[in-house]
């Protein structure tokens, strides 16, 4: 169901021509708005963000390249990855010399158009095939780019969802990229989805969750810098999204801090999930962890992927509607949905009943965990989570140090508090 709602949105959003300002992110939203509640801010062009400036916004309505035979060659309302990202505008005619510069081809993907862009430097020029390329004739072509490059604003939008605290985790997508599957879009739709599941919650969770729809970088940095403070003040943790819908196996980009509370929780529902999966130390470049984890916020922020960023088809049509599958995107989902039940039960315990263990069946404590295995591992979970609850350990702690399965874990130390055996006596770092 999860996975089926999130391809369908996903498709919806597909064609919009997405850029780091313009009307296909305001269409995007609008479109998102639809689901759930988003507040959208507009940064004006020129704002300065830290280092960086808001270029002006770039809106395209049709870019076309029709050869010497009269041909199209490239034309944008079939794929708006022919156009080059930020091309100013252009009407003219030129020779195949002075059209090359302009004409962009990846030779290692020859039948894939690819996706480039070039936001902060002026060029116009368009994306083929480079199998196309190569077969380009002599002549003269004709070049119209009916595109804007003026002051306007920088769109983005977030959704908060309050909890008992008001300590934050924020899920963070990027909006920028055009008809793009994988990368960028499966991040969109799985951040709407996390957003519905916690909705639904009616505020019935201890953190509060903050799901963010940012351009990548300038955005990211923009939104910072807005709320620079707050974001310092209330930040636990938190999660960037993308490359989620493609079948491959999963893969864990670790915090800056690497042994994060966050990390021990996804590592550990990822090893019990029994899926394959693998897991990464924090690395340059990437996605906006870059801005989240800089020296100054120093934030805890992971990646839950699927295929990293880079797989073979990235930044390319290669990347479209058939790279990606609603199966695939719903067992993200779930893995997400699990991260965030342990998320919500990692607290530190103290054991009421320190002096020698106690009389389990006492307590009706051997048919209440339905879920779980079978006895014997419904046993050693609770002497576990009994044992080592002396108030300085967290459940994703105790699990990582007996490498039993965090999730029966949390559900353990609920009922032994609700037995009065056991009480929550903080929260994680
Ligand atoms: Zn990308």
């Amino acid at each position: 169901m999860h996975g089926d709602n999130m391809y369908k949105l996903l498709r919806e959003l597909f064609p919009f021509c997405r850029s780091i300002t313009g009307g296909g992110v305001r269409e995007t939203f609008k479109t998102i708005a639809r689901q759930i509640p988003l507040e959208v801010t507009e940064i004006p062009s020129g704002t300065e963000c830290f280092d960086w400036t808001v270029p002006p916004e770039w809106n395209a309505r049709a870019a076309t390249l029709t050869g010497p035979d009269g041909k199209l060659v490239a034309d944008f309302a079939a794929n708006n990855l022919h156009l080059l990202g930020y091309s100013e505008p252009v009407e003219g005619e030129f020779t195949l010399e002075e059209l090359r510069p302009h004409l962009y081809s990846d030779p290692r993907r020859p039948d894939h158009i690819p996706y480039l862009t070039s936001y902060y430097k002026r060029r116009w020029g368009f994306c083929l095939r480079h199998r196309q390329l190569e077969n380009l004739k002599a002549g003269v072509y004709k070049v119209k780019i009916d595109t804007t490059l003026a002051p306007g604003s920088l769109t983005m939008a977030e959704c908060f969802v309050p909890g008992r605290t008001d300590k934050e985790i924020f899920f963070s997508c990027y909006t920028c990229h055009p008809s793009m599957a994988n990368d960028s879009l499966s991040g969109v739709v799985l951040n709407v989805e996390l957003c519905k599941h916690l909705l639904a919650r009616g505020g019935d969770h201890h953190y509060s969750y903050r799901f963010l729809f940012v351009p990548e970088t300038i955005g990211a940095i923009a939104y910072l810098h807005r709320n620079q403070q707050r974001v310092l003040d209330k930040t636990y943790a938190g999660m960037v999204l993308t490359c989620l819908g493609d079948p491959g196996d999963f893969h864990y980009k670790k915090t800056r801090q690497g042994d994060h509370q966050l990390d021990k929780i996804v590592e550990n529902v990822l090893k019990h999930s029994g899926k394959p999966h693998e897991l990464i130390d924090f690395f340059l470049p990437g996605s906006d962890e870059r801005q989240y984890s800089s020296p100054g916020f120093d934030l805890a922020v992971g990646s839950l992927m699927r295929s990293v960023y880079g797989f073979e088809l990235y930044h390319s049509s290669g990347d479209g509607l058939e790279f990606v599958t609603a199966d695939a995107l719903g067992g993200t989902f779930a893995m997400y949905a699990d991260v965030i039940t342990a998320l919500e039960g990692n607290f530190r315990h103290r054991n009421l009943k320190p002096f020698c263990e106690p009389f389990l069946s006492k307590y009706g404590l051997y048919q209440t965990l339905g879920a779980q295995r079978d006895l014997d591992s419904q046993i050693k979970n609770i002497l576990n989570v009994l044992n080592y609850s002396d108030g300085t350990r967290t459940l994703a702690e105790i699990a990582e140090r007996t490498k039993l399965n965090l999730l029966e874990l949390v559900e353990v130390a609920k009922i032994l508090v609700d037995k009065g055996l056991l009480e929550r006596s903080g929260e994680p770092d």
